[in-house]
């Protein structure tokens, strides 16, 4: 990729190097089918150090383990049947589950919880390079702390240049949204944050699932979900869905003092703003996930970003509507 030393397509070639780079504790971004990872050797305290120094991540906010399809759970976690059921329906996927950890990976991992995040990524090249490594690899989405997650290797380098030794280039990412994150330890599993599994898929397989109110319970289970996420670097301003109008006029006035805006919208919405600058973000909940942090990204390309709000029509929705909300803030 010309200039851009630090990425690589994934193959033998690139997979021993990252080999040789996880094993001596440096960080490798990798793709998923959600988003990119910054993954490192989970096993030591040094590689996961240099995971948070490198985002500039608040230290209590736990990464997830990601594993090989037929990894051995039982060597980290204490296992149960709901989570088997659960890993027979959904995995490899977007589902991550949080188990009662055994303690054998850096404690930094789960910043002192007493629990571990597993997840088993279905993207080919993340597969290939997590079989390669034979490792179980920490790895939280690789952007800057709150900036947008990137969803190519572009956005990676975009975030970190050439502080990463490697960028494995896996193409763009098609789940778009990270990975739904759900509490095992009890009798009925718990959404601790909402993804392109949904309630009623897991209901469908285990009878049972409930959501995490937010609130202070929440942040102390998952202390990631308390922190502002998702921002591009322009100002934004947010209306209403029934607010089109007056989003309109807020575009003409920034327009007439010499700015650059752009509108973030479903395309039902954008179909009738022909001739303004126009992000259009999709219909459905699967698209709107896909597209959302590309489309933020994008938005940096302008001045200034007005986001228009949908109505929420199915589950996957949901879980782009609280990534669309954090992103204004
Ligand atoms: P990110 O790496 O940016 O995708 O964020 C990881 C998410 O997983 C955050 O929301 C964390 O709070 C959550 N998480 C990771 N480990 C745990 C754990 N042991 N218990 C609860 N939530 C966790
Ligand atoms: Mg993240």
């Amino acid at each position: 990729m010309g200039d851009f030393v630090n990425i690589f397509k994934i193959d033998d070639n690139s997979l021993n190097i990252a080999n040789y780079y996880v094993r001596h504790n440096m960080l490798v971004a990798f793709p998923t089918e959600t988003v990119y990872g910054l993954g490192c050797n989970a096993l030591s305290d040094d590689a996961v150090k240099r995971v948070y120094a490198a985002k500039g991540r608040p230290i209590d906010n736990p990464l997830i383990v990601h594993l090989p399809m037929d990894a051995d759970y039982s060597r980290y976690v204490y296992d149960n049947d709901l989570s088997l059921s659960l890993r027979k329906a959904f995995l490899p996927g977007p589902l991550t589950m949080v188990y009662k950890s055994k303690g054998v990976v850096s404690p930094l991992v789960s910043c002192g919880l007493d629990t571990l995040a597993i997840r088993v990524p279905s993207h080919k090249g993340a597969q290939r390079f997590l079989k390669y490594v034979d490792l179980p690899i920490a790895a939280p989405s690789a952007n800057v702390s709150k900036h947008v997650s990137p969803v190519t290797a572009m956005h990676v380098y975009e975030d970190f240049g050439d502080k990463l030794p490697m960028i494995l280039d896996g193409g763009r990412c098609d789940g778009g949204i990270e990975s739904t994150v759900l509490d095992v330890t009890g009798d009925v599993p718990v959404i601790l944050r909402k993804g392109l599994i949904t309630a009623e898929m897991i209901k469908s397989v285990v009878g049972a699932c409930q959501y995490a109110v937010d609130g202070d319970a929440l942040n102390k289970r998952s202390p990631g979900t308390r922190y502002r996420h998702y921002c591009p670097k322009v100002p934004s301003t947010l209306f209403g869905a029934d607010e089109v109008q007056k989003a309109v006029e807020y575009y003409g006035e920034l327009k007439n003092s010499d700015k650059n805006p752009v509108i973030l919208c479903t395309t039902e919405v954008a179909e009738n703003l022909k001739g303004l600058n126009v992000i259009d973000l999709g219909n459905t909940g699967a698209v709107m996930a896909n597209r959302l942090y590309a489309a933020l990204r994008e938005s940096e390309n302008y001045d200034h970003l007005i986001g228009i709000r949908f109505v929420v029509e199915d589950e996957i929705a949901l879980g782009v509507e609280n990534r669309f909300l954090k992103a204004f803030g």
